[in-house]
């Protein structure tokens, strides 16, 4: 049934989800190069923000090794770093010494999540239970009054997407 003009796509032809796409066409236009090792990163973290995962390098490479096996988890880690420098992923640091990632939605993120150096976020804060160790997404503008009391009285601009704030979940309390 194939027909015979059906094209093998190469892998930055083929179809990615929007998100990814976005995240292709920023790099590209910021003049980076789109490394097998790069898209792969793209799609392991964005299918996890559609699961509503928060991952760790450690299980973002385990899931690149399960789809690229070519591509070594050093080449990962470095990977999440430069994308993250480049505001294509953005990082939430947990309890302890994890950190997650997230694709970085700047136009979604302005103004309210935007910080002066137009820092990429992916606009939400985030809570971890320090019992069990989930990490819930909390709505963006939860924060907001802290932030602004804080900008009031200190002076300080709150990162509030930037690291999760602990405490003890429902269930948890419920225990
Ligand atoms: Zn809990
Ligand atoms: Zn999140």
């Amino acid at each position: 049934v194939s027909g015979p003009s059906r094209s093998v796509p190469s892998d930055e032809s083929q179809r990615e989800s929007p998100r990814v796409e976005a995240a292709l066409g920023r790099l590209r236009s910021a003049g980076e190069r789109v490394t097998p090792a790069r898209l792969a990163v793209l799609r392991v973290v964005d299918a996890a923000d559609v699961a509503d995962e928060h991952l760790t390098a450690e299980q973002i490479g385990a899931r690149v090794a399960a789809h690229e096996p070519a591509v070594h988890r050093a080449t990962v880690y470095r990977t999440l770093t430069s994308l993250t420098g480049t505001g294509v992923l953005s990082h939430v640091h947990l309890g302890g010494t994890a950190t997650v990632y997230h694709l970085a939605h700047p136009a979604r993120a302005v103004p309210a999540n935007a910080d002066e150096t137009g820092t990429a976020t992916h606009g939400h804060a985030h809570v971890q239970c320090s019992s069990c160790g989930r990490v819930l997404d909390a709505p963006a503008g939860v924060l907001d009054d802290v932030a602004r009391r804080l900008r009031d009285d200190l002076g300080f601009e709150l990162d509030t997407s930037h690291a999760a704030l602990l405490g003890t979940c429902a269930e948890c309390a419920q225990g």
